[in-house]
């Protein structure tokens, strides 16, 4: 069985733990709405008001006007997750991280030393709210496909198990917004063709799907029936690291993709410094409102992890590619690949002549035990002109 953990609402969440007078206040961690920043992360109490995450933080100031806007602490955020992934480190280490909050587990063979996969989880959901103070949802399903679905239909405080025979039950009935990257332009389009439910899809001939969505119809007419064959590939085996973003409306402004490519690179650099990788192709993956999906690659001289470098190619490669194609945008990625050896050389990353090394370029910059600290210093910066870098450049 396959887990999926997803913290609720985390960086909003860990800003409530860290500062209980704004407990029961609607709180969005973000860009400040004066300089175009976006809302990162919102609280269960400013989600009643509309506010969500990549929306732009003066909309939602407008929708909530008591909103409480806070910076986003990245460094903090990394220190929570790494936390948290100790916790999921003492049940299985076959872990895949999606983001900062977020996990697939696989526990096939956890499950004789630590019980169900159902049981797993929720050792995991009471150790996260012991050691952290905060809250986990959890769904436990036999692939990752069902498992994504199950953590989220029950969220906040989620914990739903879907076993084998019981999984075309409990997927028939459900939107197909539920269908990860149907957004709401899909989920129309989808409508205007008479499917509304998992199940409208799923008693489809895949051609008809094919015809209309290509490559991604097939894909879909699969996952609506319940197969997802997708194993979990923890971040130490992977060949990148990757983060991506469907949005819930499709987005336009160049500004608010920049805002939204920074907070993404931020995580996907913090995981490859977690690991000590670094690599040499930035990759950035854009899927516009009809479904086209271009990648936009560049290779550097120097392989690297650092959150500067990975944001200015990838920030040039969005750039470039929204000024040839200014269309409204539905998903964004960004991704480093191309690592050293594809598995980390410890001895790389300790050698003692790296820093010192004439030639060494970025990579001799970036030893291991400096990295938290460079890190740290990069994000603080980030954090605090997060809009204003977006801006200066465009
Ligand atoms: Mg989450």
């Amino acid at each position: 069985m396959i887990i999926h953990i997803d913290m609720d609402s985390f960086y909003a969440s860990v800003e409530v733990r860290d500062h209980p007078e704004l407990a029961g206040q609607p709180v969005a961690v973000g860009g400040s709405a004066s300089g175009r920043g976006v809302v990162a992360a919102a609280n269960y109490a400013a989600r009643k008001f509309g506010v969500r995450s990549a929306m732009p933080m003066a909309a939602a100031v407008r929708r909530c006007p008591q909103l409480v806007c806070l910076p986003v602490n990245m460094p903090l955020y990394v220190k929570v997750s790494k936390q948290i992934h100790q916790i999921f480190n003492r049940y299985t280490s076959e872990i895949e991280p999606l983001s900062l909050d977020e996990a697939f587990l696989d526990v096939r063979a956890s499950e004789k030393l630590f019980g169900s996969a159902a049981s797993i989880a929720r050792q995991i959901k009471q150790a996260v709210q012991d050691e952290c103070g905060l809250i986990a949802s959890a769904g436990v399903a036999p692939n990752k496909f069902v498992a994504k679905i199950a953590s989220d239909i029950d969220k906040p405080d989620g914990y739903v198990v879907v076993e084998a025979e019981h999984m075309q039950d409990f997927l028939d009935p459900l939107p197909i917004s539920r269908i990860w990257g149907v957004g709401k332009v899909t989920e129309a389009k989808l409508h205007q063709l008479g499917f509304r439910t998992i199940h409208d899809l799923r008693v489809q001939p895949v051609e008809t799907l094919v015809q209309r969505f290509g490559k991604w119809g097939e894909h879909i007419h699969r996952l609506a029936n319940g197969q997802d064959k997708r194993e979990v590939v923890p971040d130490a085996r992977a060949k990148s690291i990757s983060a991506e973003n469907t949005f819930a409306e499709d987005i336009s402004d160049e500004h608010a993709l920049l805002a939204n490519l920074m907070q993404l690179t931020e995580q996907v650099a913090a995981r490859c410094r977690q690991h000590g990788f670094e690599g040499k192709t930035i990759n950035l993956k854009i899927r516009y409102h009809d479904f086209r999906t271009i990648t936009r690659s560049k290779t550097l001289a120097m392989p690297t992890n650092q959150t500067e470098q990975i944001w200015q190619t990838a920030k040039q490669l969005l750039l470039k590619q929204s000024r040839t194609q200014p269309d409204p945008v539905r998903l964004l990625g960004v991704g480093v690949s191309g690592f050293r050896g594809e598995t980390v050389q410890q001895g790389d990353l300790f050698a003692e002549n790296d820093a010192h090394s004439p030639g060494a370029g970025t990579a001799g910059d970036t030893r291991y035990a400096e990295l938290d600290r460079i890190s740290d210093e990069i994000n603080q910066r980030f954090g605090k002109a997060k809009i204003h870098r977006g801006r200066a450049n465009n």
